[in-house]
Formats: structure tokens, C-alpha cells, sequence
């Protein structure tokens, strides 16, 4: 094989340093891993970049730094035997060649020190293990002992030795192997396919955050169900998330089906992710019907139902991301919110819509009320062109009826117009359970369209409110809220 070189992917100044610095400490060192993939398919070149020195990554990291400009502290994981230094927008992790060798019941290895070849067998793809040269003699040198040049040309995703070995020794590298696959667009080479659907459940000795964190890779790539297809073709979502893989199948009763929400949601999560980046909204589509694996009927009347899948899936939300340690902040409940909401704008989307309706829509989704439409015209996947088209326009009125109704009344992130020290002070109250009901009534008011978000109309209705309820209100007290305001300096 005749030796290829390719100083053009060492252009940045940090290699030449790097090279240097590994020549007077007589190391030999090379990049490796995505860097060098990257450069080779043309991507984005990401920041992090991988340096591997047959001897002691962790001195090489400490020279190097020592002479960078403002000389940058180094992280050494002396554990790991890794160290990782910033250099502008650069990260560069270090670490000595080395061989692994792994037990049964951990994905993480005994190590000890190797050559370059040692280090590159422990690498999980092919396509990760190419790796450059920074060494003076063959700066730029590529080095790719398992054919990893061929796999990136054939779009290729293969384990450099025995794929079912690579698997069970670290199961994480199953979830990457999809994770790449589909963020690349590569194809699963059979024998690692087959290694996967073999022994998917030794997924189950990997953390949940290093599982989660493949998980939305693979969510944030532009058509997720490629991905999540193949974790469900291989086994893995019976153990990631089998609440999903619940939602499978067809079933049939007295000529009556109901379609399949697995492939369903899929189609959905793809659809979303043509309108939005946003993880929490992706994750969203994703789990919009979770609930209705655990809520499906079979009602003679009227067939197949999923009652209150809204309610149910919402609770599942809080399970999920708290076992795959999702945040359980407000992008949780962000998430929770949706799926709780996901079928209030279809219950709209007919001529007969109503402005109170509208504005209950807004009170209880928010912010969130633009999302929420983008989740329901992604929800849209029938396949006749001619329903499609109709459910789109009637989303589209909605969003038109929305955005009419908050021009007028601005309900998003309603605050009461009268508060409720200004009740007390109206009727000469105690905090009280009147102020309670004093209070949902106007806000009932609005909604419904009685008065208009305002002021002087929500003083008006109070004082109504609260003589209905037998209470006077203080002579001389205001009869406008804004009087208030006057006379203020
Ligand atoms: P990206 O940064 O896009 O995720 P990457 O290839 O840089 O891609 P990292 O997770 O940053 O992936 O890992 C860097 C390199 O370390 C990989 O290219 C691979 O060579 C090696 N590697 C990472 N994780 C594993 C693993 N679980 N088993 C074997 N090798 C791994
Ligand atoms: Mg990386």
C-alpha cells in the first residue's frame, strides 16, 4: 500500500507546536479519531480534537501547554490517564497509547500501556481509529491499518476487530454505531448489525447519561427515525425506551384497526425536525403518544379509543427523564406540557372556533402556544394529499385566530388586572378565601370574553362579583384601578 500524506488536515498552527513539542520530549504522536474522520468527509471540523502519544499524553499535554501563549491550565485525569487543554476555541484531549482488556460485567477496561496499533484495535469504528501523523520523519502520514479510508468512501460503519467482542466489551459503542450511522448517513455493515440485535441487552451495564447522550445525538440529526428505526430494529429501545417500543403494532378487532403509533411517532419526530432545532421539541414529538400503549380500548360502539392518553403520557414524561437522568427542570416540564396539550388545537381546528375557546388555548399553553401548534402540524402524517391539505389550513386558521385574539386581548403570560391586595383593599377583606374566588372570577370573565383584559372593565366586574358574594366595599374606595397610578411623581 503506498503511503498517502496529508499535511493539509494539520494546517492549523497546533500541529506544527504539537509536533515540536512531542520531538523534544521524543514521543510519537498522532491525531486520531473524529478530527481526522471529519476532515476526510468534509464536515464541519469540530473543536475538540484527539491526540494520542505512545508514552505519556498527560507530559505531552503539560509541555504544550506550558508554552502556549498565557500558558493554560491542564485537566489531567490521572485515572484515565488523560489530560485536556484549551487553547482559543480549541480542545485538545490527550492520552498515552494503550491496550485495554475488559470484563464481563463493566464497560470499563484494564489498561495497559501499547503502540499505536494497540490503541488503535480499542477504538470503536474503523472510521474512528484513522489516524495522522505529527511526528517530523512523516508529518501528515495517514495511518489506517483497518481499511477505515474504504469505509468512509463506502459510507460504512464497521468495528476494527471481531464486532461481537467490540459490542459486549463496551455495549455503548452498539448505541454509537447507530448514532453515527445516522448522523453520517452510513450504512451498519451486516456482521456488526447482527452483533447488535444479538446482545442488545448488555446495553443494560451502560449509564443512563452516556446512553441519553447518544440518544439525543441521534435526536438531533436531520431525520431521527433513521436512527431510532435501527434502535428498534435491533432490540435497543426494548431497554432504552420501551414505553416506545410499546406503541408498535396493529391490532385488529371486528374489521377495525387502529394505526401503528410507533411508526406513526417516527414520522412525526421527522417531521418536526424540518421545522425545528430544538431538542425539549423534538423530544416532545417523540413522546406525544406515549400514553396510549397503556389507555387502549376496544369499545364495541365506537372502536378502538385511547382515553386520556394526553393525561397519562404526561405523568410517563416525569418517569422517562428521570431514568435517563434527563433534566428534571423546566424542560421537562416543557416537555410534560406538550404532551399533556398535544391534542387541544385539534379540538380548534374547525370553522366553528370560538374566541373564548382560543383564549383558553393561549391561557394554558403560554409561551409555549407556538410550539405546541408546530407539534400538531407535525402530528399531521396521513397519507391522503387532499386530507393533509385540509388539516394543514384549519392549523393554519388557528394560528391566524390566535394570533388575532392576543393582538386584542394579550393572554399570553396573563397577569391579573386587579391584584389581589387591590381586593382586599376594595372590600376591607383579611387574606381570604373570597379573594380566591374573587380573583378566578375575572380571570373566567376574560376568558370567556364577558369583559376585556382590562383594568377599568375587571375593577368594574369586581366590585359586581363582590356584592353578589354580600360584600361592601369600603366607602371612598377607588373606583379604578389606574387612580392609583395618578399623582405618582
Ligand atoms: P464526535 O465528537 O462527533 O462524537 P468522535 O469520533 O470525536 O465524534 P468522541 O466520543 O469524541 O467521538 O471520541 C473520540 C474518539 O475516541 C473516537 O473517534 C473513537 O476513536 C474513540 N472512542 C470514543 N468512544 C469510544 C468507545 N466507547 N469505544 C472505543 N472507542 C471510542
Ligand atoms: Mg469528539
Amino acid at each position: 500500500m503506498s503511503e498517502a500524506y496529508y499535511r493539509e488536515a494539520l494546517k492549523h498552527p497546533i500541529f506544527k507546536k504539537l509536533s515540536d513539542t512531542a520531538g523534544e520530549l521524543s514521543l510519537e504522536t498522532y491525531v486520531i479519531g473524529g478530527f481526522v474522520r471529519d476532515f476526510f468527509l468534509g464536515r464541519n471540523q469540530k473543536k475538540d480534537i484527539d491526540i494520542v502519544a505512545v508514552g505519556s499524553g498527560i507530559a505531552l499535554a503539560e509541555k504544550l501547554a506550558a508554552s502556549l501563549p498565557g500558558a493554560p491550565k491542564v485537566a489531567v485525569y490521572r485515572n484515565f490517564g488523560t489530560a485536556m487543554v484549551r487553547h482559543g476555541e480549541l480542545e485538545l484531549e490527550f492520552v498515552g497509547a494503550r491496550k485495554e482488556s475488559y470484563s464481563r460485567d463493566s464497560r470499563k477496561p484494564a489498561v495497559e500501556d501499547g503502540s499505536l496499533d494497540d490503541d488503535q484495535k480499542r477504538r470503536d469504528f474503523t472510521i474512528n481509529a484513522l489516524a495522522l501523523s505529527l511526528n517530523r520523519e512523516d508529518y501528515g502520514r495517514l495511518l489506517d491499518p483497518f481499511g477505515g479510508m474504504d469505509d468512509l468512501e463506502a459510507g460504512v460503519i464497521r468495528t476494527p476487530l471481531d464486532p461481537k467482542e467490540t459490542y459486549s466489551d463496551d455495549p455503548l459503542r452498539m448505541i454509537r454505531a447507530i448514532r453515527f450511522a445516522a448522523q453520517l448517513g452510513f450504512r451498519i455493515e451486516r456482521d456488526s448489525f447482527n452483533a447488535i440485535a444479538s446482545q442488545h441487552e448488555r446495553i443494560r451495564i451502560v449509564s443512563p447519561e452516556r446512553i441519553v447522550e447518544e440518544l439525543n445525538k441521534i435526536l438531533l440529526t436531520d431525520t431521527p427515525s433513521v436512527g431510532l428505526g435501527l434502535l428498534y430494529k435491533t432490540g435497543l429501545m426494548d431497554h432504552i425506551l420501551p414505553e416506545l417500543s410499546a406503541l408498535q403494532g396493529i391490532e385488529e378487532k371486528e374489521g377495525q384497526r387502529h394505526k401503528d403509533n410507533f411508526w406513526h411517532t417516527l414520522e412525526v419526530v421527522d417531521n418536526i425536525s424540518k421545522k425545528t432545532d430544538d431538542l425539549w421539541l423534538r423530544w416532545a414529538a417523540l413522546l406525544h403518544d406515549i400514553g396510549k400503549a397503556p389507555t387502549k380500548r376496544f369499545d364495541k360502539k365506537i372502536g378502538w379509543t385511547f382515553h386520556s392518553h394526553e393525561f397519562v403520557g404526561s405523568k410517563m414524561v416525569y418517569k422517562i427523564f428521570k431514568r435517563l437522568r434527563l433534566p428534571l427542570n423546566d424542560k421537562m416540564k416543557f416537555v410534560r406540557k406538550m404532551v399533556m396539550m398535544s391534542s387541544r388545537p385539534v379540538g380548534l381546528s374547525n370553522d366553528s372556533v370560538t374566541d373564548s375557546a382560543v383564549r383558553r388555548l393561549i391561557f394554558d399553553a403560554g409561551d409555549d402556544v407556538d410550539d405546541l401548534m408546530t407539534l400538531c402540524e407535525a402530528d399531521i402524517t396521513t397519507k391522503n394529499p387532499r386530507k393533509q391539505e385540509r388539516y394543514l389550513k384549519n392549523f393554519g386558521l388557528v394560528r391566524q385566530k390566535i394570533a388575532e385574539v392576543e393582538e386584542r386581548d394579550r393572554i399570553r403570560n396573563f397577569q391579573p388586572p386587579v391584584s389581589g391586595e387591590e381586593i382586599m383593599a376594595a372590600f376591607g377583606l383579611q387574606p381570604s378565601r373570597e379573594i380566591g374566588v374573587i380573583k378566578d372570577a375575572i380571570k373566567e370573565a376574560i376568558l370567556e370574553g364577558e369583559i376585556p383584559n382590562e383594568a377599568g372593565a375587571a375593577w368594574e366586574y369586581m366590585l359586581g362579583k363582590g356584592r353578589s358574594m354580600g360584600l361592601h366595599p369600603v366607602p371612598g374606595a377607588r373606583t379604578h384601578k389606574n387612580e392609583s397610578d395618578e399623582g405618582a411623581p
